[in-house]
């Protein structure tokens, strides 16, 4: 179904940071598939672990043990504030298992009337149903039937607005610590710690959806320990599985008293090809200094990043983000931003709030930074003069 606009571009193999086309063009990617490729492509860890699994099982369904499963769900609860997982396939099914289990828990505790969950404008939770409403975007809902019911949407950052909309039918509160698909909209944390004090106070629980920043990415293991603020829920995907479709919601035990055997459930979600791989992520991502060296060069990136801004004032307006989740703020339309910078092969993600982000592989080095930036001032050069010349034309 053409429901996506696609760039006239296609690529045969990846090494690293680096995309090649069938005819050996190279270009360097700071797009990651969208903050998934979180250990770049082709890494030999991942080859092999995908590979070693191949060749012996694939999948068992979840009517059997899967100690893989086991293994990676420990290896996040010892790292997280959580005691549980639950692993599905996909960023929007994490958020949606998360929403379940939040109602769910209400539910248990005789306050089945709690379901109604408060998230910000701006947000990106998935494209399911419920996800759309939770992201309250009138461009993803339109035309798709009656919005599911229970999602109450306050302005980004508007603590008063989110205290007015608390009601007696209110379960928790749903919130990306960077608002990702939103224009790298970084949360301040003193904004996350009012969060967490609010949901204290007044019984709510608090759902982080980590999906783009967790795993590293902002510099962090997760994005909310920059801040101190744990949550009892969070959606994890996209980095998790380095580019295998791999997602999970983690809570803590209370948070998730209601799930008990048989009121969830997803055939694919934990398979052992999928568990091999996330073990093999984190073999990398939990290593020493790995998580290190993502601070360091989404430091050196954001510093490269404002002599750009100071050196292309007409066409860009601030840089954003957390670690290796970056945004440029734009003053000619991202897409033609993104569009001058793949000219230059250097591949971007456009955002909202006119932000083109980039967001290179984990892995990125010192060196592909500096090539990455001399590209993105090569690009607006050539943006600016289409621009002089076509007022020019006028
Ligand atoms: C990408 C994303 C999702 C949806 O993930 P899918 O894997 O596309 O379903 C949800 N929340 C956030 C914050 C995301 O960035």
């Amino acid at each position: 179904m053409p429901v996506f606009a696609r760039a006239p571009l296609a690529f045969e193999r990846g090494e690293g940071c680096w995309l090649i086309t069938d005819d050996g063009e190279r270009y360097l990617d700071f797009g990651s598939g969208v903050a998934v490729n979180a250990l770049g492509h082709a890494h030999p860890h991942l080859v092999e672990a995908i590979r070693a699994q191949a060749e012996k099982l694939w999948h068992v369904s979840n009517l059997y043990q899967i100690p893989d499963g086991e293994r990676l769900a420990r290896r996040l609860t010892d790292a997280s504030f959580a005691d549980v997982v639950f692993f599905a396939n996909s960023g929007a099914e994490a958020v949606e298992a998360s929403v379940k289990v939040a109602r769910k828990h209400f539910h248990a505790k005789g306050e089945g009337e709690r379901f109604r969950i408060i998230t910000f404008e701006g947000a990106f939770h998935g494209r399911t149903l419920a996800t759309i409403a939770a992201g309250g975007q009138a461009k993803y809902i339109e035309g798709f039937g009656p919005k599911v019911d229970g999602f109450d949407q306050v302005p980004f950052g508007d603590l008063e607005a989110l205290k007015a909309a608390i009601g007696p039918e209110t379960a928790a509160i749903l919130i990306e610590p960077v608002q990702g698909e939103g224009g790298v909209r970084v949360v301040p944390p003193a904004f996350l710690r009012a969060l967490r004090e609010i949901c204290d106070e007044r019984d709510l629980l608090l759902i982080f959806d980590e999906v783009q920043t967790g795993v590293g990415r902002t510099g962090t293991l997760f994005a909310h320990q920059h801040s101190g603020v744990e949550p009892d829920i969070m959606a994890l995907a996209k980095g998790l599985g380095g580019g295998f479709p791999l997602g999970a919601c983690l809570a803590t035990r209370e948070a998730a008293s209601g799930m008990t055997a048989g009121v969830h459930g997803s055939t694919f979600g934990g398979n052992p090809l999928a568990m091999a791989v996330g073990n093999a992520v984190l073999d990398v991502v939990l290593a020493p200094g790995f998580i290190e060296h993502v601070a360091e060069m989404g430091l050196l990136l954001r510093q490269r990043l404002a002599a750009i801004v100071d050196a292309h004032p007409e066409t860009v307006a601030e840089i954003r983000g957390e670690g290796l989740l970056t945004g440029i703020r734009c003053k000619a339309p991202n897409s033609e931003v993104s569009a001058v910078l793949r000219d230059e092969k250097l591949l971007t993600v456009a955002a909202g709030d006119n932000v083109v982000r980039l967001l290179p592989p984990l892995i990125v080095t010192a060196d592909e930074i500096g090539e990455a930036v001399a590209r993105i001032d090569r690009g607006l050069v050539a943006l600016e003069r289409k621009m002089i010349g076509a007022r020019g034309d006028a």
